[in-house]
């Protein structure tokens, strides 16, 4: 019987992950189906209960169900109850685990970004949503010393700081308020600079003037796009990356979870890059034009993805929705 996995997000129209998923699946040979299942945020808890048969292998969760599902899971991986949010849900009996495979993304994609270097020990994240929790626990597990989380609404990157409060006790983790002077003071003393925002996924808006980027920053931004940030920051003499390692690597680690494989990594990079030539942008969670319905499709391959009249399923955009 074909196995089920499923993405649960609002929306959901278009995923990388779907692509890449897939391309694991039948690489390998595993009788699997990676569907997408649009849930807006009261129809969450009768999606998680159906995934508590043997039909389904596990699920990914993404925006804007990674921390609403956590009180909705059975078990949490120390990740996961670290984070306080879930990407990745895999199925014991009719038991639901929930984890959080962002983190183990994150920490390949720094230490990429990092290289031969010492790893630095202060931080500027910008954003505190899922995405931000998964690097604000990697960067203090990497034993920073200072990180400064700045948030459009500074009650969230506080409750972000909150959250952590005792893992966090040794070092200084800090919420402060979005105001560009204040970002760029605190650019000139840091060392490494994330965005975690989903400023620039969908357009050419950047967080960061080009001016306030110090030369010799190391900029991740976790949108899988050369967005402005990436492309001002190269100019200003930084060293940056994109979201496409972590993607990988999160993704990667949930097929090890569903599967007990090894993920056949080269394949899912090149589904991704398919996915990226055929003009998708978003790593996952692309605040889209609202969707007016529920849909369940199963994962559109690459080229289906973009060929799509989105209108025509739940009225996302074109470019990329999820995880
Ligand atoms: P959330 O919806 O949980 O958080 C979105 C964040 O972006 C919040 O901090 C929000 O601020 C901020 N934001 C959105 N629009 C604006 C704006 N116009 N001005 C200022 N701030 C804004 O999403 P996630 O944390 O899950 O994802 C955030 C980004 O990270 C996305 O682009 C996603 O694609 C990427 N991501 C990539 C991953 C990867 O594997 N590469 C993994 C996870 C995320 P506020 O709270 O004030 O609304």
């Amino acid at each position: 019987m074909t196995k089920r996995i499923v993405l649960i997000g609002h929306p959901v129209a278009h995923s990388l992950s779907g692509a890449m998923q897939q391309a694991a699946f039948d690489h390998l040979g595993i009788d699997a189906r990676y569907e997408l299942w649009d849930r807006a945020p009261i129809e969450l808890a009768d999606a998680i209960t159906e995934l508590r048969t043997d039909d389904f292998l596990g699920a990914n969760v993404t925006i804007p169900h990674k921390e609403r599902v956590v009180p909705l899971v059975d078990r949490l991986t120390d990740e996961a109850h670290a984070t306080g949010a879930v990407n990745t849900l895999t199925r014991e009996g009719r038991k639901l685990v929930g984890h959080n495979t962002d983190a183990a993304g994150f920490k390949v994609a720094l230490d990429q970004l990092v290289g031969r270097q010492r790893m630095p020990r202060h931080a500027v994240v910008l954003g505190a949503g899922g995405g931000a929790r998964a690097v604000v626990y990697g960067l203090i597990r990497e034993g920073f010393q200072r990180v400064i989380v700045f948030n459009r609404h500074l009650h969230r990157a506080e409750g972000m700081v909150k959250h952590f409060g005792r893992s966090a006790a040794h070092m200084e983790l800090r919420a402060m308020p979005w105001h560009e002077s204040i970002i760029e003071a605190e650019l000139a003393k840091t060392k490494v600079l994330v965005n975690a925002t989903s400023i620039g996924l969908v357009d050419e808006e950047t967080p960061v003037s080009a001016e306030a980027i110090p030369p010799e920053l190391l900029v991740l931004d976790l949108i899988y796009a050369q967005t402005r940030l990436l492309r001002d920051a190269a100019a200003a003499g930084c060293t940056t990356a994109d979201g496409e390692t972590m993607l990988l690597h999160q993704g990667a680690a949930s097929f090890t979870l569903w599967t007990g494989q090894a993920a056949p990594l080269d394949v899912m990079q090149a589904a991704l890059a398919d996915a990226r030539a055929h003009g998708l942008r978003s790593a996952e969670g692309e605040p889209a034009a609202p969707a007016t319905a529920s849909t369940d499709a199963a994962a559109p391959d690459a080229t289906s993805a973009v060929d799509e009249d989105p209108s025509a399923t739940d009225g996302a955009s074109a470019a990329d929705t999820a995880g």
